[in-house]
């Protein structure tokens, strides 16, 4: 084997690919009915964009990003997220002009130089909406419903939704101090990542998956304590509002997000089938980052979701179909594949998946193909049937077999196939 892919980055492959386009498709059904319309940026962008939004002292900005220099010396990196991307466009395309609230979803390849292992590659997929121009709480309920009902309706169960207020940059400060207060007195009962950060990005430490982190900061202060006035009238309008749309969900106050952008409500949900450490899916407020990026004072709210995650959980239990042609023609002879040749483009160009063996086979070798891509409908064509402009039709599935004319081919093609479905 002379190539190979680069480890971390993988090959989708059919059958797998229906599962794929199923999910795409359904998560465009389910945000279109919430207003929700499909937005594409790049995947490369200036490096800058991600350190200013993300946050210079995360994981992701110090050692996940895929960067490096064009050839005019400029600093570019592939997408790690997509947020980002799509408040730069906001504010680029003046989006914040039309009618509020915008609201737009993407999916795509991110990139990340994480250690690949189960869940955690290096090209990987999200799908995911931010809305913009809007503060009221019950949009974060709104889109919390729209994600539920989206995973739901994959086919994904054992969900639980968690939800938390990280505040503001009024209340958040007060926080942080005390925070690090905490986390200073046991420093060295941390991993080095912590240990290292604790006093840049405190918060982060909360996030941190090392177990004996974990464990001390059981006992931290919680920043739902520390909210200001506003914050806790949003918090709570926000769970109200849950409740009112009947989601059932888990306060963690502990739950902080890997990016620095958030404001406000974090949520995530997981899936009990993938084990607590892993989200399918994250999100949050950030009413912030669009001034930061030098746009109009916006608030702002999103998640995304980790596609090969929902995959891997939707494969154990969705088999989807492989896609077969549902005519395959066997033909005898020379005019007859010539006959068949034509018929396969007709059939097509009329909404059917037609096939022929273009090997010129023998017709045994011909039918054990056309058995083994699991094509229902088999129609031969010899010269004695090219004489009397009929095809031998077999369905496959039934074991039976019939004459049909040339004449009435597609009709009885067309009403068997609406009849099976
Ligand atoms: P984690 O805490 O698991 O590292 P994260 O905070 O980095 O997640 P986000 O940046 O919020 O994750 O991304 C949202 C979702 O994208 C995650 O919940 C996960 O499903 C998916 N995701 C993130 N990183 C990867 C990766 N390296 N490989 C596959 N999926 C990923
Ligand atoms: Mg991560």
């Amino acid at each position: 084997m002379k190539y190979r892919s680069i480890k971390g980055v993988q090959d989708i492959l059919p059958p797998e690919t229906f599962l794929w386009q199923f999910v795409e498709q359904t998560a465009r059904d389910v945000f279109s009915l919430y207003g929700f319309k499909e937005i594409r940026t790049p995947i490369l962008e200036f490096t800058e964009l991600f350190i200013r939004s993300i946050g210079e002292t995360t994981d992701i900005v110090e050692k996940e990003m895929y960067t490096f220099s064009d050839r005019a010396g400029r600093s570019l990196t592939m997408r790690p997220e997509g947020t980002a991307s799509v408040v730069r466009a906001y504010i680029q395309h003046s989006l914040n002009q039309l009618p509020p609230p915008q609201k737009f979803y993407y999916m795509g390849p991110m990139f990340r130089y994480e250690r690949p292992q189960k869940g955690r590659l290096r090209q990987f997929h999200q799908t995911g909406v931010e809305v913009f121009g809007l503060d009221a709480p019950e949009v974060d309920a709104e889109l919390i419903e729209m994600l539920v009902v989206f995973l739901e309706r994959v086919g994904l169960d054992g969900l639980s939704v968690e939800v938390n207020s990280i505040g503001c940059s009024s209340c958040r400060p007060g926080y942080r101090d005390r925070l690090i207060e905490y986390l200073n007195k046991g420093v060295s009962d941390l991993c080095s990542d912590c240990q290292r950060r604790y006093s840049q990005n405190p918060l982060r430490v909360l996030d941190c998956k090392v177990p004996t982190c974990k464990e001390y900061v059981k006992d931290a202060p919680v920043i739902l304590d520390f909210l200001c006035e506003d914050c806790k009238d949003h918090f709570n309008a926000f769970q109200s509002a849950l409740k009112k749309l009947g989601i059932t969900y888990r306060v963690n106050p502990e739950m902080v997000r890997g990016l620095d952008y958030y404001t406000r409500t974090t949520f995530e949900v997981t899936s009990s089938a993938l084990g607590a450490q892993n989200a399918v899916a994250a999100g949050g407020r950030y009413d912030r980052l669009v001034e930061e990026f030098g746009g109009p004072p916006t608030p702002a709210v999103g998640f995304a979701v980790g596609m090969e995650r929902l995959i891997a959980l939707l494969k154990e239990k969705t088999q989807m179909p492989d896609q077969c042609p549902q005519v395959t023609f066997v033909s005898i002879g020379d005019e007859a594949r010539e006959v068949a040749f034509q018929l396969v483009s007709r059939l097509r160009k009329e909404g059917l998946r037609a096939d022929m063996d273009l090997r010129s086979a023998s017709v045994k070798s011909q039918m054990r193909r056309a058995d083994k891509v699991g094509s229902p409908v088999v129609l031969i064509i010899g010269e004695e049937e090219i004489k009397r402009g009929v095809f031998k039709f077999k369905d496959m599935k039934a074991s039976e077999e019939r004459e049909i004319s040339r004449d009435e081919l597609i009709g009885f093609l067309k009403d068997f196939f609406n009849r099976d479905g």
